[in-house]
Parts: C-alpha cells; sequence; structure tokens
C-alpha cells in the first residue's frame, strides 16, 4: 500500500490500558513517569483510567471499559488519528473474555503505524525517546489513495 507522511505533535495523544493483573504495574509505571505524562493528552480504557486517574490525580480521559468496547473505542480514535501512542500492558498468562478486541486494538495499532509498549521494558523506551516531546513525521498507509485504486 501506498505511504504518507503525517505529522504528530509534540504534544501527544497518549492511550493507557491494562489488564486487571497488570494494572498495578501499570500505575507503577504512570506514577514513575508522571512529569514526562503530564505533557501530553491522556486517554484510558474505562476501569484503567479511573484507577490512574485517582492514584495519580492526572487529567485522563477514560473510555468505556475495555470488555465493554473501550479496546474498539482506542481503535477507532487510532483511525482517526486521535491517539498518536499505545502503551497497552497485555496479561500474556491470564485469557480475557475481549480477545478479539485485544487483538483488533493492536492489529489496528499496527495499521496505522502507531508506536505500541507492551512491557515495563517497552514504555521505557518510549517515553524516553527524544520523539515523545518533539514534532516527528511518521509514515501512514495513504487512505485517499488506498480508496481511489478501489473505486
Ligand atoms: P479496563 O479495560 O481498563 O476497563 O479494565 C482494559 C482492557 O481490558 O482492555
Amino acid at each position: 500500500m501506498k505511504s504518507t507522511t503525517r505529522t504528530v505533535s509534540s504534544n501527544k495523544q497518549v492511550a493507557l490500558v491494562a489488564h486487571d493483573h497488570c494494572k498495578s504495574e501499570l500505575l507503577r509505571w504512570v506514577k514513575e513517569h508522571k512529569d514526562a505524562l503530564a505533557h501530553h493528552k491522556l486517554f484510558a480504557t474505562g476501569t484503567t483510567g479511573n484507577i490512574l486517574s485517582r492514584e495519580t490525580g492526572l487529567a485522563i480521559t477514560s473510555l468505556m471499559s475495555g470488555p465493554m468496547g473501550g479496546d474498539q473505542q482506542l481503535g477507532a480514535m487510532i483511525c482517526e488519528k486521535k491517539i498518536d501512542v499505545l502503551v497497552f500492558f497485555w496479561d500474556p498468562l491470564c485469557a480475557v473474555p475481549h480477545d478479539p478486541d485485544v487483538k483488533a486494538l493492536l492489529r489496528i495499532a499496527t495499521v496505522w503505524n502507531i508506536p505500541v509498549a507492551i512491557n515495563r521494558a517497552s514504555a521505557n523506551y518510549l517515553i524516553t525517546s527524544p520523539m515523545m516531546m518533539n514534532e516527528i513525521d511518521i509514515e501512514v498507509p495513504d487512505y485517499d489513495k488506498y480508496l481511489s485504486e478501489r473505486l
């Protein structure tokens, strides 16, 4: 597929998600990087977002809870270029009822070439990257071209 360039602002739109057994780990990570995260616009699935904002005081827009559609909401926002970065501590050891939504979210993040951190180590790399604090250009699918070739 042809690609085009999308400019991502220095003020990123960051989505935070953690499965139940990973929520305490994400909370610990968010507390450690609170100052850096405060520069950005934060979104989260319902339970994750409520816990994180209550425990850290950060302003976080909470969507629906993951099993109730929150992952799909985030996926739609990625398509609409309303999410620039995904921090998703998904649980590799426990099955979740909304596994298809989890896969869909990871898939659509890949399609739209947004950076995804799936554990503490990758989240540390991401949050300390100069790209987080600077305006950057990323390659994304050229949707207009994609559509015109199919019509
Ligand atoms: P939750 O959803 O933040 O509402 O727990 C997370 C998820 O399971 O995707």
